[in-house]
């Protein structure tokens, strides 16, 4: 949803004729507007449904900070197990 409104700024920005400063506020404003919906996606994906450890099969809800950093693929997001501690590709599980 916030990607259409950082496009429809961004465009504006660029073709519409206006001062350099107010060009660089729709800009920030189009990227903050990102960085909030993002990390409210990424609260619900932190919260709705567990992780399972590739070498212990733990599962488990990560902190929002681990799921926020951690590089991924789709649902399956590079951590840290709580339990053994190995870095592994976890999948969300249900
Ligand atoms: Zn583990």
């Amino acid at each position: 949803m916030s990607t259409i409104p950082f496009l429809i700024l961004c465009f504006i920005a660029s073709y519409v004729e206006m001062p350099t400063w107010t060009r660089i506020v729709l800009i920030v404003l189009g990227l903050a507007l990102v960085i909030v919906s993002g990390s409210f996606c990424i609260k619900i994906e932190t919260e709705a449904g567990k992780y399972e450890c590739k070498y212990c099969g733990h599962h488990y809800i990560p902190k929002y900070s681990n799921v926020y950093f951690a590089m991924h693929l789709g649902r399956t997001r590079y951590m840290a197990c709580p339990k053994c501690h190995k870095k592994s590709w976890q999948k969300k599980i249900a």
